[in-house]
């Protein structure tokens, strides 16, 4: 995985002399390895420098927008810091942009207070000046206000900077399509020379009877290294040990194409397997745990969505995954939704640990029966997520929801399940979900919260609808309307 870091820089100007950007320097320093040291942050932070001068600013975003470490631009004004000198270089920076309204001191110190402590801690003056170049730019931009050592702010920061992360890997994500989407579905098409343009995508097709040549190519000896993977991470609760080998050969093959293409996601469809005994299910499922996203019938958008989601969580994959709303438990008082897919649930979602299924898969060309993980998904807060085209732009759409226990066994379902309940509850949720034109395909995730992906979308200046416990389905319409007025204006 790339390093990734973010970059501190300080505002302040000439005017005050040569101990007060000592100082200024000094407590910047101090700051940063403090910050650093809380453990809070997913992402070191360093310092560039004392901004003083258009020249200089202009010098260090230009650095910053070819450096391939660097994640963010992180600014803060310790003095007043006039921003006219602040514009060449703000309106040249390409990477994620926070803006931290903070100052070094906690408390007004009651005796020593006087005209000079007011000069060098004019952080509330000097962010203000600072804030207004960013709103005069209409950058987009995170504004943060707190005590820089206090756990809500580093807390904040933290989130921006796995957001921040999430769109660094989009701007360099590559999908690896095998296969074209299900035929006649409008959803999980959409244009990727807009997606490329708007949030960085290569996707691209490669035909699945290369992928059957590569199949052809792997071994016995690299099956048995992998069938050892597979024992260690989850119970064989089948006979058919030749359906997992098969799918061992299937992971090994893609993940080989995907890796020389430096592809970290992909999609496949059951309507094109030309060639293949099986739908990867496994093989799928186990590739998702290592973090390539993956998309069912040809979604190439959630499949990008959910590698970057992953990306986005916990230690750079967390718990995140292709998801499919399959059906509703509508009992008066205990609705909920059940999602599913054919085969392809990720096992960071399970509760209990996975076992090796295979059944009878009557959709799409399968000769064989597929082998797949089974397992229950988590109890807890969760957000489902889905990127629509709109005509002229994408659309993200977020909804919080509860994941519970499955609330019945389900013997017969032959697939991983999870269920949970949608913000505001599950009819006004659908209905909302529906209004907004969501899709049945989403990334759901335990780890990535509604406002990371505000951020991220915020950051890629795409739209962004977040379906909540207080949304009532009359706010949202009027709301859908006019953002459809505002972004066809832009
Ligand atoms: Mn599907």
């Amino acid at each position: 995985m790339r390093k990734r870091e973010f970059w501190l820089l300080v505002g302040s100007q000439c005017l005050y002399g040569d101990d007060v950007l000592k100082t200024v320097s000094e407590r910047a320093e101090e700051m940063t390895e403090k910050m650093n040291g809380s453990g809070m942050l997913p992402y070191p932070m360093v310092y560039k420098g004392t901004a003083k001068s258009n020249e200089e600013i202009s010098r260090v975003v230009r650095e910053a927008n070819y450096d391939e470490h660097c994640a963010g631009v992180i600014t803060w004004c310790h003095t007043f810091s006039p921003s006219k000198m602040w514009i060449n270089g703000l309106a040249l920076l390409q990477k994620p942009y926070c803006h931290l309204a903070t100052q070094y001191n906690r408390e007004i110190p009651n005796e020593e207070i006087d005209m000079d402590f007011m000069n060098l801690n004019q952080a509330a003056h000097g962010d203000r000046e600072h804030g207004f170049i960013g709103a005069r730019l209409r950058l987009p931009r995170k504004v943060i206000a707190g005590y820089w050592s206090d756990v809500s702010v580093l807390d904040k920061l933290g989130s921006w900077m796995k957001a921040a992360v999430g769109v660094a890997v989009s701007r360099e994500l590559k999908v690896m399509r095998f296969g074209d989407n299900m035929r006649e579905v409008a959803v999980t098409e959409g244009d990727k020379v807009e997606a490329q343009i708007k949030l960085g995508w290569q996707v691209n097709t490669w035909a699945v009877g290369d992928l059957v040549k590569e199949m052809d190519a792997v071994t016995e000896d690299e099956i048995d290294a992998l069938m050892t993977e597979y024992t260690a991470e989850y119970d064989i609760a089948t006979e058919n040990v030749e359906a997992i080998r098969y799918q061992a050969r299937e992971e090994i093959a893609m993940k080989r194409m995907l890796d020389r293409e430096g592809c970290k996601a992909f999609t496949n469809t059951f309507q094109d397997l030309y060639g293949m005994e099986q739908l990867p299910g496994l093989a799928s499922q186990h590739l998702m745990s290592r973090g390539y996203g993956y998309g069912g019938e040809g979604d190439w958008k959630v499949a990008a969505m959910t590698a970057i989601m992953k990306a986005m969580g916990e230690n750079g994959n967390g718990a995140s995954a292709f998801m499919e709303d399959y059906t509703y438990h509508l009992e008066e008082g205990r609705m909920y939704s059940l999602g599913a897919h054919m085969l392809e649930v990720c096992p960071s979602l399970a509760r209990t640990r996975p076992r090796i299924e295979t059944h009878h898969l009557g959709i799409g060309m399968n000769e064989k029966d597929p082998a797949r993980l089974v397992f229950e998904g988590k109890e807890g807060a969760a957000i489902v997520v889905s990127l629509v085209d709109m005509g002229g732009r994408m659309r993200l759409i977020c909804q919080d929801i509860e994941c519970v226990k499955p609330i019945m066994e389900m013997p017969n379902l032959p697939v991983a399940r999870v269920m949970w309940k949608p913000a505001p509850n599950l009819l006004e949720g659908v209905e909302c979900w529906i209004t907004a034109g969501g899709a049945h395909h989403t990334v759901l995730s335990y780890d990535v919260t509604a406002e990371q992906m505000r951020d991220f979308a915020n950051m890629m200046e795409i739209e962004f609808v977040h379906i909540t416990k207080d949304t009532t389905k009359e706010v949202l319409e009027e709301k859908l309307l006019l953002a459809d007025l505002a972004w066809r204006l832009r």
